[in-house]
């Protein structure tokens, strides 16, 4: 694994995405009430923020990175805040070895498929559906192609994730939205994804 050394250095200092509170994106699903109580998963959870914000409001809640000083960071932000939740070191691209067929409701994504190489999507897509219920749902938030070039992530279309997702998920929306970033003033321009398991009829 090559990318992991990379991505442990991102953790020297703060990085670009620990802004230090939840994506304004998650939050606003659950204000609405569309992303309500269940067991869910962050993948690529990194300093933790975003599943912190569920678990306080009644997830039963994992995180998963692979990085172990995102985890690191994760746990003690969680003790600090007085929250459990459970952090797991290891790969999404091997989540059956850490988790059971149809364990979660719902899984989340911030910034995490932005970051998979395109030649591992596939396998990404299958793992992710695999540990998802059969209603399951996906909600993933991306850097988008509206953000001009520069630095940060891949940005990702909407064709891209349509064609990546659409084999084994429903979409069920794709809306423009915002990734808050230390870098990216007023954030950068982003999707959020909501999929539902279950291929498109
Ligand atoms: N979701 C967090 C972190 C986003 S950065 C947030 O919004 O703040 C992406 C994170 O994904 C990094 O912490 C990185 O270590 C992790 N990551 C990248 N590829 C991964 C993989 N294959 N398995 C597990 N974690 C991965």
């Amino acid at each position: 694994m090559a990318e992991l050394s990379t991505w442990g250095d991102s953790y020297l200092s703060v990085p670009p995405w620990d802004v230090g509170h939840p994506q304004q994106a998650f939050v606003e699903l659950v204000d609405r009430g569309e992303l309500r109580p269940s067991r869910v998963l962050d993948i690529g959870s990194g300093p933790g923020e975003n599943i912190i914000f569920l678990a306080k409001n009644g997830f039963s809640a994992v995180g998963i990175d692979f990085t172990p000083e995102a985890v690191r960071i994760s746990r003690n932000r969680a003790i600090e805040r007085n929250v459990e939740v459970e952090f797991v070191v290891g790969d999404v691209l091997n989540l059956q070895r850490y988790f059971m067929e149809g364990e979660f409701d719902h899984i989340i994504d911030s910034g995490l498929f932005h970051s998979i190489h395109p030649q591992n999507l596939n396998e990404f897509v299958r793992q992710i559906k695999r540990v998802l219920k059969p209603d399951g749902v996906y909600y993933m938030l991306c850097f988008s192609d509206k953000e001009p070039p520069g630095r940060g992530p891949r940005r990702v279309s909407k064709a891209e994730i349509r064609k990546t997702l659409e084999p084994h998920f429903t979409i069920d929306y794709i809306r423009e939205t915002i990734f808050e970033s230390r870098i990216h003033e007023g954030g950068a321009k982003a999707y959020l994804t909501r999929a539902t398991k279950g291929e498109v009829s």
